[in-house]
């Protein structure tokens, strides 16, 4: 599996050709001269490869005034909004049964204070709802159908997320799946020696969020810093599954004194690394952000034992990328294997970048 926007995943030849890439691919040391983006300083915002139209909006609204967590939440809305991104809000894909769930959350590092949701239907904008129970709760994370009544308490309008292209990739899943589902059966369980165990010859599920954060950076000590990852989580998923998106230091995390830290792809390899405050530790001890990225990305790989989800070389047959920005402006990213890519925007403007990946193809 890797990161692959949803649409060309879906359009791609299967994990296999990928498995056999990454078993060509050799480990890239994290390198002694930091990256370009680990030199910037100043207001930045940075979004996961599919969010170049959420940096652009959300640097505007910094550099207007507007305080990060309000302007990484507008800036991602409109990916939420687009029904042609597969990987989040209207359009998202479903879960096995096809019914779309979305996880968000949303961090402001001047109060330190967290608001997410999980598992949240009908509401297509999961990233504002996690901002509004941050403001108005005294709770860090509403899931499921007391999210949704939630949401529909503040005003935000029921509707139906699954849209007719979204339906059509579900039921071709259905159709097909097989063995190709999150069942783990004997043989694909590390926790059955005594059978053969099998690798799954293609694992057709496809990941996709958005991560974003900003800091208005106007000065190193008083740069304030926020971030939000949402997502329709893993395609197909067991409904009721809650991804590493809205889990506060999995798929996002904010230290003020520090930096954020965000991830996208296999969430659950995010979840039990504590991906996003990983980062920011790491960058808290004096490394840069490119750096903190590999750094956890090497972690992900040495703790991936599960043999169902190693390649023919012993790495992840999946990917992850992972972001972070640091309050003065440094930013950096990281993914397990090529693919990962991240979005920028600073005062010269923004573009999209790739990823720094572990293993080099
Ligand atoms: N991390 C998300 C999840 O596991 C999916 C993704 O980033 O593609 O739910």
């Amino acid at each position: 599996m890797t990161h692959l926007d949803r649409r060309s995943f879906v359009l791609a030849a299967g994990a296999s050709a990928l498995a056999a890439a990454a078993a060509r691919s050799q480990p890239t040391a994290p390198g002694p001269a930091p990256a370009e983006g680990d030199a910037h300083r100043g207001p930045c915002v940075l979004a996961s490869g599919n969010g170049q139209r959420a940096v652009d909006k959300a640097f505007a609204m910094i550099r207007a005034g507007s305080d990060p967590v309000d302007a990484v939440v507008e800036g991602v809305a409109i990916v939420e909004d687009d029904p042609a991104d597969m990987s989040v809000g209207l359009g998202g894909l479903p879960n096995e049964e096809g019914v779309v769930q979305l996880d968000a959350s949303v961090m402001h590092g001047p109060t330190h204070k967290a608001g997410a949701v999980a598992a949240l239907e009908g509401v297509r904008n999961a990233a504002k709802v996690a901002l509004t129970v941050l403001k108005r709760t005294d709770h860090c994370l509403i899931v499921g159908a007391g999210a949704k009544r939630f949401a529909l308490s503040y005003g935000f309008v029921e509707e139906n997320l699954l849209t007719p292209e979204a339906r059509e990739v579900w039921l071709r899943w259905r159709a097909n799946r097989s063995t190709q589902d999150d069942w783990l059966n004997d043989d694909e369980m590390d926790f059955a020696p005594e059978r053969q165990r099998q690798a799954r010859a293609s694992i057709e599920f496809t990941y996709g969020t958005i991560h974003c954060a900003g800091t208005n950076a106007a000065d190193g000590a008083a740069a304030n810093v926020s971030a939000v990852t949402t997502t329709s989580g893993l395609s197909w998923k067991i409904p009721g599954r809650v991804g590493d998106s809205p889990i506060i230091g999995a798929g996002m995390y904010v230290d003020n004194d520090v930096g954020a830290a965000g991830a996208t792809g296999r969430g659950e390899a995010v979840i039990v690394n504590c991906g996003g405050f990983a980062i920011v530790e790491l960058m808290r001890s004096g490394m840069t952000p490119s750096q903190a990225c590999l750094a956890v990305a090497r972690r992900i790989a040495d703790r991936t034992r599960e043999k169902r989800l190693l390649d023919a070389s012993g790495r992840p047959n999946f990917n992850v990328s992972l972001y972070a920005l640091r309050k003065d402006g440094a930013y950096g990213g990281a993914s397990l294997h090529p693919g990962g890519s991240l979005a920028v925007c600073t005062a010269h403007g923004s573009r999209v970048i790739p990823c720094t990946p572990l293993f080099s193809a």
